[in-house]
């Protein structure tokens, strides 16, 4: 059965763990290990993602690590390819690179040149949208890459770092947003 937005919501707020100071001090950390857990929930929020892009998306790209996780349950769940975009060094074939700014820190991400054959309709997943700038760079690589992208799928968006600015006109759904810091 179909949850509300509310219920949903709900359900996977009660499932994330809040680990303050980490990675860093001053970082709250939210950590989706009870939803994966939780079969129910996990279920839930990838027919979620998956009945709100099916028959509009023809492959599902997944962002190092967490957005493997849902990535690649959404893909499954619509019968449809998964990309991985990954930190640099870890893909084996010749790849596209981008470099941007965190939250806490910065890093290089990259996707396999020949990922897409051209104008592919591509769903990008992660778990948190935080700054935006990984979201944001990961865009921008799979258009360099030849996909078209349309539109981004996190569980959580921290409302308070902005991330959406970084993605002004862009398809951006996120089930939970938290308020303040
Ligand atoms: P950002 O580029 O700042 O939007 O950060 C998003 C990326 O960093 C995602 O891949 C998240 O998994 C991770 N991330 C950033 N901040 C947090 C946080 N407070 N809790 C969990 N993951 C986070």
């Amino acid at each position: 059965m179909a949850r509300t937005g509310s219920e949903l919501t709900d359900l996977i707020t009660s499932r994330l763990r809040d680990i303050p100071d980490f990675p860093k001090p001053g970082v709250v950390f939210k950590d989706i290990t009870p939803l994966l857990a939780d079969g129910v929930a996990f279920g839930a929020v990838v027919r979620d993602i998956a009945d709100r892009r099916r028959g509009t998306i023809d492959l599902v790209v997944g962002i190092e690590a967490r957005g493997f996780i849902f990535g690649a349950a959404v893909a499954h769940e619509l019968g449809i390819g998964f990309v991985p975009v990954r930190k640099a060094g870890k893909l084996p074939g010749r790849t596209h690179s981008v470099s941007y700014d965190l939250e806490y820190g910065n890093a290089s991400i990259e996707i396999h040149e020949d990922s897409f054959v051209g104008g592919e309709r591509v769903l990008l997943v992660d778990d948190v949208l935080a700054t935006g700038g990984t979201a944001a760079a990961a865009w921008d690589l799979l258009e360099a890459a030849g996909a078209r992208v349309v539109g981004f799928e996190a569980l959580v968006e921290l409302d308070f770092l902005h991330g959406r600015e970084r993605l002004v006109g862009r398809d951006v759904h996120t089930s939970v947003v938290v308020s303040g810091d």
